[in-house]
Parts: structure tokens; sequence; C-alpha cells
């Protein structure tokens, strides 16, 4: 049991001991300080402020509010303090979201527990006594068995890192750290440094004050009107038709917000339905509606963004009457989102103001601060007031300013994280016992609704506490392999959105010298709290737990090694509880692969798309050809599509030709062979081969370039790709220059690890593939190498890209292949993708991660054809300015 022995800073005992010590009284804070209480845990809080409210208690700048909806950015644990609350506004001030954080402290008598103008200096874990020493900068020490750093996200401002601050003689001002008493700007001229959404905020009220404001920007951010008043009718509605189910979408939605998401892509739009679906957005005034519910790619895909970015620009230079002021306003150097885009009122207009100076700090970047004013390399700005809009050093800063906190073996948290934050679950670091981090870096914080996240966290660490004190246990930690796995994870959930492409504070770009990487967790609310329970219902997967009286407990491992879309999909798929494929025999087989199918992404567009015949060994083949949009004449890639020999045709990969085709700038013919049962073993073999020899022959005929072609296929089609190019060789043609074999069949058995490994669960089955092989071929033929090339002769075949998925059944056959090809002197490239599973890749705009496996095979189709490497990515950056932008502003922060 935890000893639960409170003695309070008594005359001549400076250290109080208790349970649990926990840091800060904002959002966090409060909750934490509740929940301990109310399940009977000795606590005490220690705030540097001398009041609670966190964010709400220091920015209290003129035009701060909350940029998420007040309904939703509010607790939600007691549905009693939600009917004795009352917002007044769409988004709250400050003062009244202060006013609500003190009436929530007063009404569950929290106060009492909160050591104010306390700050914790040092954080020190005494591996004898398995506690924590907390020691202030007031000599209060506490002693305590878990320690909770509720320390925020976004307290620690940022210096200015501007010369000669302390030069000014006028006034000086940080947003995020705002005075208690008015700040008059009348008839006084202002400078105000920063552009983020607190100076966007600021901005037009100190404007309408101040005889002269001089903005200075560095980097202009996406801003749309929060167009306040009181709270929409129709979310009211739905939250007041039922406040339980509100909340519970919110806590399992993407952002913590009770959004649907956009199912729809740019390119099943017009351009006038894009404008229609955008200026609903605008008139929302709604972040995340902005955000999230244009297009469906608009968070994911560098071209969908590309689009909402334009028509924000378009917006801007509607708005401010100066073309040129317009034109330094508008951000080019990031796509939207991946900054935080800021919620305004007035703030374009106000550069129409006469009192409003907006000067471009790219083109005349700061030099220093004088007694009077401000210098550029251009200019001189005599000023009054300066207000530092200059932002935070987020996520990590604040926990890295109690120094040292030192762990186990008397580790620095600042030496482990000297590379940037190591987290598992953004909750708990390896090495250091017993300590929480509430909305810690790998966690989603910053990218959601703050209170919904807080309160995950708060539930799940103090839950875990109570499990601890229940089975005796009174020590955690996260293992290695635990905090490995999720920092793999957190890499693999990055490549989801785009926010890995824009330097900002998410990142660390913000401040100088700071490690660099997307801090934020990147999968989700909803996926992530997933997770967290799944780490609870695994018998706390990751953990060590520990105690005096009790078996020590690690059920060691990694909570997530699938791709995260990848285990969004099979989650899906779990939730649907569908009958095997191969229990529904081969036609109900086929309706359900076009049902599933019918509800798949569209493909993207191409150049052209155009259905057609050729002749097979027995009469015509159905084929689809897809041609890029360049002028030809363009290599062919003959395709043959998946499924096991008995499902699919020349249109059921439709998504990855049109993919593939797009990337790789080559023509893709997806060849309709004929499948079993029906035409059992050779015939999807020599069908491939004839279309492919017919294909070579009449390339010039199809427009594209003679000589020779490539082959590629998935799964059984990679098999056919495989097998085409042995009779190719053995037959005296058709020439192929390569083959593209995405997770290809290439042997006849069963017995290599990853048929056991991965026999259920990754929807490719140990049991579908036994029922394809029985349906396509007899025991006696399952050796020749029509079938099972892996056993033919391998020499002077084609080079070859080989691609494997690491839960894939056929992983192994598939590697088999390409070192046999290899050790036969052909030249091979492998692509091992790990954590994918055998549909990954053609899942197109379904499985995102799997975009930068199919950028690697377009490249390698393209080596393969003998063309240059494309110049540009389609995903890799951002796509330039439009032409009319008189300047591109370059991304990286000074
Ligand atoms: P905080 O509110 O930051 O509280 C942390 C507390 O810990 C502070 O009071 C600090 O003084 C104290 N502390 C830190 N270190 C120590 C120490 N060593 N010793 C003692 N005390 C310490 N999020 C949203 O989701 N929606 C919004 O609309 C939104 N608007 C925002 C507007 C602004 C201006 C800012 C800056 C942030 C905004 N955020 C918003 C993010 C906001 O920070 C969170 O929503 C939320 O308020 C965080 O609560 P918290 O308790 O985790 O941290
Ligand atoms: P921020 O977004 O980091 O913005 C800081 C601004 O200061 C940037 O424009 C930055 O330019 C500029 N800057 C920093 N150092 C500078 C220097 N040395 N010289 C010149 N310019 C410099 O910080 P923030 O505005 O305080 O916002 C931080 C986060 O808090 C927001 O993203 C949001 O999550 C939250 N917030 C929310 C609201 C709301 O609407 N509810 C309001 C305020 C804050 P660069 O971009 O070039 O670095």
């Amino acid at each position: 049991m935890i000893a639960a022995s409170v003695s309070r800073a008594a005359s001549g005992c400076t250290t109080e001991r208790v349970d649990v010590a926990l840091v800060g009284a904002g959002f966090a804070g409060l909750y934490l300080l509740y929940r301990l209480r109310k399940d009977g845990f000795t606590t005490v809080a220690l705030e540097e402020a001398d009041d609670v409210g966190g964010t709400w208690y220091w920015n209290r700048y003129p035009g701060a509010r909350c940029d998420i909806q007040t309904i939703d950015y509010c607790y939600t644990f007691d549905p009693e303090l939600e009917s004795a609350w009352k917002w007044s506004e769409k988004y709250a001030t400050q003062p009244e979201i202060l006013r609500y954080l003190g009436f929530v402290a007063d009404r569950y008598d929290l106060r009492r527990d909160i050591r104010f103008c306390t700050k914790v200096k040092r954080a020190t874990w005494d591996q004898a006594s398995e506690r924590w020493l907390l020691t202030t900068d007031n000599d209060a020490a506490v002693s305590c068995r878990y320690y909770i750093m509720a320390t925020g996200c976004l307290s620690s401002p940022k210096p200015p890192e501007i010369d000669g601050v302390k030069d000014f003689e006028g006034e000086v001002y940080f947003t995020g750290r705002w005075p208690h008493e008015e700040v008059k700007f009348a008839g006084k001229r202002v400078a105000v440094i920063g552009t983020g959404s607190s100076g966007i905020q600021a901005i037009p009220l100190i404007a309408e004050q101040a005889a002269q404001l001089t903005v200075l920007q560095r980097t202009p951010n996406f801003a749309l009107p929060a167009h306040n008043g009181p709270a929409p009718a129709d979310r009211v509605a739905l939250l007041e038709g039922d406040r339980a189910g509100y909340r519970e979408q919110a806590r399992w939605s993407g952002a913590g917000v009770p959004l649907q998401l956009q199912t729809v892509f740019s390119w099943q739009l017009s351009a006038a339905e894009r404008l229609e679906r955008f200026e609903n957005a605008w008139a929302a005034g709604d972040l995340f509606c902005m955000l999230r519910q244009l297009w469906a790619d608009q968070g994911v895909d560098v071209d969908g963004n590309a689009l909402v970015a334009e028509l924000l620009r378009d917006k801007i230079c509607a708005t401010v009457k100066d073309p040129e002021i317009a034109a330094s306003l508008i951000p080019y150097d990031h796509p939207f989102g991946a900054k935080r885009p800021c919620l305004d009122t007035n703030y374009y207009a106000t550069f129409n103001r006469p009192n409003v100076t907006l000067v471009n700090l790219r083109q005349e970047p700061i030099k220093s601060i004088m007694a009077s004013g401000i210098k550029t390399d251009k200019r001189t700005f005599d000023v009054d007031v300066i207000v530092f809009a200059t932002g935070f050093d987020a996520m990590t800063g604040a926990i890295m300013a109690v120094h040292p906190i030192k762990g186990r073996g008397g580790k620095s948290l600042s030496d482990v994280w000297a590379n940037g934050p190591q987290t598992y679950l953004g909750l708990t670091v390896t090495g250091f016992p017993n300590l929480f981090m509430i909305t810690g870096p790998g966690s989603p914080s910053v990218l959601s609704n703050m209170v919904v996240s807080i309160e995950q966290h708060v539930d799940w660490a103090v839950n875990l506490l109570i499990a601890m004190r229940e089975a005796g246990f009174t020590t955690f930690e996260a293992t290695k392999t635990a905090q490995d796995g999720w920092i793999r994870h957190m890499a693999d959930c990055s490549t989801l959105t785009l926010h890995r492409l824009a330097n900002t504070w998410y990142t660390g770009a913000n401040v100088p010298g700071k490690a660099q990487g997307v801090m934020p967790y990147t999968g989700g609310v909803g996926p992530y709290r997933g997770i967290c329970d799944e780490v609870v219902s695994r018998g706390m997967l990751g953990f060590r737990l520990a105690g005096p009286n009790v078996a020590e407990q690690c059920n060691d491992g990694e909570i997530v090694r699938l791709q995260p879309d990848v285990r969004l999909v099979l989650k899906k798929l779990e939730e649907m509880k569908l009958a095997p494929i191969e229990s529904l025999g081969a036609q109900g087989a086929r309706d359900f692969v076009a049902e599933l199918n019918a509800d798949r992404p569209a493909g993207r567009p191409v150049g052209d798309v155009a259905d057609g015949t050729l002749p097979g060994t027995d009469g015509p083949l159905p084929y689809r050809l897809y041609r890029p949009a360049t002028p030809g004449p363009h290599p062919i890639v003959v395709y043959f599509h998946g499924g096991g020999w008995v499902l699919g045709d020349q249109h059921s990969d439709d998504p990855y030709c049109r993919d593939m085709c797009r990337r790789s700038g080559m023509i893709f013919v997806s060849i309709g062979y004929r499948h079993a049962p029906e035409y059992r073993f050779p015939t999807a073999a020599e069908d491939g081969y004839a279309a492919t020899r017919w294909i070579a022959e009449h390339a010039a005929e199809l427009g594209g370039r003679p000589g020779s072609v490539v082959v590629a296929g998935w799964s059984a089609g990679g098999n056919i790709a495989a097998v085409t190019c042995q009779l190719a060789r053995d037959r005296g043609g058709p020439h192929i220059a390569g083959q593209l074999l995405v997770c290809p069949v290439t042997d006849c058995t069963f017995d290599r690890p990853s048929y056991n490994d991965n026999a259920t669960g990754y929807f490719l089955t140990r049991s579908l593939m036994f029922w394809f092989w029985d349906l396509y071929c007899s025991p006696a033929d399952r050796t020749d190498p029509r079938v099972s090339p892996l056993r033919g002769k391998l020499a002077g075949l084609p080079p070859a890209f080989v691609v494997t998925c690491e839960f894939d059944p056929l992983r192994d056959e598939g590697i088999a292949y390409a070192d046999a090809l290899a050790a036969a002197g052909v030249p091979v490239e492998q692509l091992k993708a790990r954590g994918h599973i055998h549909t990954s890749f053609t899942m197109v705009d379904v499985v995102i991660t799997g975009v930068s496996g199919r950028v690697q095979m377009a490249e390698a189709l393209r080596r393969l054809a003998g063309l240059p490497p494309e110049r540009k990515q389609v995903d890799a950056s951002v796509r330039p300015a439009r032409t009319a932008s008189p300047r591109k502003i370059a991304a990286a922060a000074d």
C-alpha cells in the first residue's frame, strides 16, 4: 500500500510529505488535484503564480481569447459543473476563462491544497526511499511518492533573442507575462514584435488605441476570422441534445472537437464546389472546420493543402488595400495548418489603418533595440512601448526549467533529452520512475482541444495510481523497449500530416539551438486514447511495476508496431466482424471485394484512362490503360492486379495504377487476365506473358515508347510479373527492362516464419492463401516455376525492385526471391516496409504512410525504364508559390 501520511510544513519541518506532488494550477493542475483528492491521495499543488489559471492567469494581453469554441474548451468531467456555468461567447475572453477556472477552484475547494508563489526549482529521485524530493524557491521542499508535472506546454515564454532589450527606456511587455493592471496605449507609439496567435489577437486592439503602431513581422501566418458572438445555435443544440454523446464523440475524435471527418477528396470536387466549401468554413469562423472539413486530403497532401492555402491568400489580398503590404502578409513558407493558424478579429483590415506600419523583417531584419526604439537593417523606429509577442519555449520549456530533474542513477532529464524529448506515450520517461508529465511531448496535447487531452491524461494517470495502490505496487517506470517503440511510432505518425514541413514551435524551430522534430503526437486524439487504453488492457504493457511486498511485474513490448493508419484500418475491419473471405465462395468473395472497392477513395486524375482489349492465347483480354498528363511517348508498365489468381480485374487496383502513373510519369496498362477456379494454372501466367508480348509489340500504337516494357504486379499479380520475366527470357522476348514485384507470391511452401507470424489479423491470412492456392493450382503443379518462380532458373532476368511488408504472410518468400535473384547475378533492390501489411500500398489515400513506399517504387520504375529521376517529388515539399507572388519568403527561422 502507498503510505498516505502527510506532515504539513509545520514549524521546524520544512519538508512536506505527500503521496503526490503536482506542479501547476492551470486546467491540468486543477483537475489533477480534484481527482487525486477524490481518490484518496494526499496531495499538494505547487504554483509559481499567486492564483489559479495557468495560461489564462499569465496571458492577459488585449484580445486574448481561446481559439477553440468555449463549449468545447472546458471541463467535461462533471455534468453538474457544466450546467452550473454558462459561457457568454463563442470564443470566451481571457478574463472569462480565468473567472471560470477560479469558479472551478472554489466549487471543489481546491485552493487549500495549492501553494501559490512557489516555483519548483529541482526534482531528485531518491532510490532508497523511492520518493521524489522537490525543492522550491521558497525553501519549502516536498517529498512525494509520485511527481506530476502539469507545467503547461505554452507556459515558458521565449526570451526575445534581440540585442539591446535592456537598453530600451520605454515600456516593455511580454504577451505571455502580461501585467495585472491595465496597460494604456493611448497617444503612444507602440511596436509589436511577433505575428503568431498572440500578436494577431493583440494587434487590432492596440492599433485602435495607439497613436502609431509598428508591427514587426518575421514570418507571416495564416489567419481566419473568428466571427465571434454567441455560441452557434447548431453546435449548442447538438451539445444539449445529447451532452454525454457529444462529449464522448469529442474524446474519440481527431482533435478533441466532435466534427465529422471529410471523406471527399479535392480532386472529386470542381473549383466551384471547393470554393463553396471554403466560403462556408470562412463564414463559420472555426479553426477546425477550416483545418479539417474542406476535403480529405487537405491535411495530408501538399497538393490538397495548396488549394486551401491559395483561397486563404486570396482573402488576404481582398482585405488589405495596399498590394505591397498584402504581399508581405501572405504566407508561402509552410502548408496551411502545419503551423498553428490564428483566429482573428479584424487582423488584416488593421493594416489599412493610417496609424499602422508593417515592417517585413525578412527584408530588413532587426539589428538591435536601442534606448529610443528599434533599429532594423534599413531604418530606426522610435517608440514608447515594445510588446513582445514572441512566443514560448513550447512543450519542453517548462519541464526543462525545473533543472535538474534527476532520475534513477542521478541521470538528468536535460541530458537524456539533449537531442529532443523522448517519452513513452508523452506521459512518462524511462529512467524517471513515478514521474508523469501531463500533455507532455509525445502526446496529442497542442494539436488538440487541450482540455480533452488534459482530462484524458489526468484520468489515465490517476487510474494507474489507484490500480497500483490496489495491487500493492509503489513504483512504475517505462521500459526502454516501450519508449523506443513510441519514438518510432511518433516518427511514423509524423509522416501522416504536414507538420514536419514547417519550422514552428511544434518542431522546436522557434528556439535557437533547440533540438528539432515534431513534438506533439500527430496520430489523433481518439487513436491516442485507444492506445493508452490498450496499454492498460495488455497488463500495463511497457511498464515495470514494483512494490515492497509484491512480485515485480513487467510486460515488456511496444504498444504499436504497425504503421498508425494501418492499425486504424485493421481496427475498422475488426469492428466490421467480416466473415473470412474464403468462406464466401469465389463469386461471394468477388462481390465482397467489389463492395469494399466501391467505398474506397476514388483514384486521382491522370492524363487519360482508356479501356480496351488485346488478343490473348484463347481470345481477347480486357485491359485498362492509364496515361500521364505529360507529353509522350512514355515507357509502358504492364501491370498485373492482386487477388490470389481468383479475385479482381483490370480495374480493381485503379487507385494504385493512377498513383503510380502519376508519380512515375509512365503509362500503366492493367491486364484483365483470367481467373481461377474457372481458369486454373497456368492460365494466369500464360495470359500475363501473352499480354506483355502484345503490348511490347504494339507500344507505339498505345502511345508508349517502343523497344521494351517494364512489368509490375502486386500479390498474385507480382507472381505473374515474375513468371512473365522468366517466360520472356526463355521464349525469346519481349524485352523486359525491369520488374516491380510488390508483395509477390513466389513459392508454394507455407513454412517460412512470416506465414506463421502473420497467419491472422493482417487482412491477408494464411487460410486465405491456402484457399487461393487450392483454387488456382493442384498440389502436383505447385513446384512449376510458372507458379513458384523461386524454383525456376533466375540468371539472366531483368533488374528487379522487390517490395515486402513486415506483417504479411508473403514477406519471407518475397525476400527469398529477391535474395535468390541477387545470388543469380540479377540487379535487385529491396524495400522492406516496416509496419505495413499486404494491402498497404494499394490502399492509396487510406494508408497515407504508404506514400513514401510508392514514391520509391515510382523512382525505381523510372530507373528500370532508363528515365532520369523526377526533378521534384509530388509529396516532398510545399508547392511553389503562385506566380503572382511578388516574393517568396524563406522557410527557416532566423
Ligand atoms: P498551463 O495553463 O500553462 O499551466 C501551467 C502552470 O504551471 C502555470 O500556471 C505555471 O505558472 C505553472 N508552472 C510551470 N512551471 C512551474 C514550476 N517550475 N513551478 C511552479 N509552477 C510552475 N489551447 C486550446 O486547446 N485552446 C485554446 O483556445 C487555447 N488558447 C490558448 C491561448 C493562449 C494565449 C495560450 C498561450 C495557450 C492557449 N492554449 C489553448 C493552450 C493552453 O496552454 C492550454 O489550453 C491549457 O490552458 C493548458 O493548461 P495546463 O494546465 O496544462 O498548463
Ligand atoms: P508564436 O506562434 O510562436 O509566435 C511568435 C511570433 O514571434 C512569430 O511570429 C515569430 O516569428 C516571432 N518572433 C519570435 N522571435 C522573434 C525574434 N527574435 N524576432 C522577430 N520575431 C520573432 O507564439 P504565440 O503567438 O504566443 O502563440 C503560441 C501558441 O499559443 C499559438 O500557436 C497557440 O497555440 C497558442 N495561442 C493561442 C491563442 C488563441 O487564439 N487562443 C492565442 C495566443 C496563443 P517566426 O514565426 O519567424 O518565428
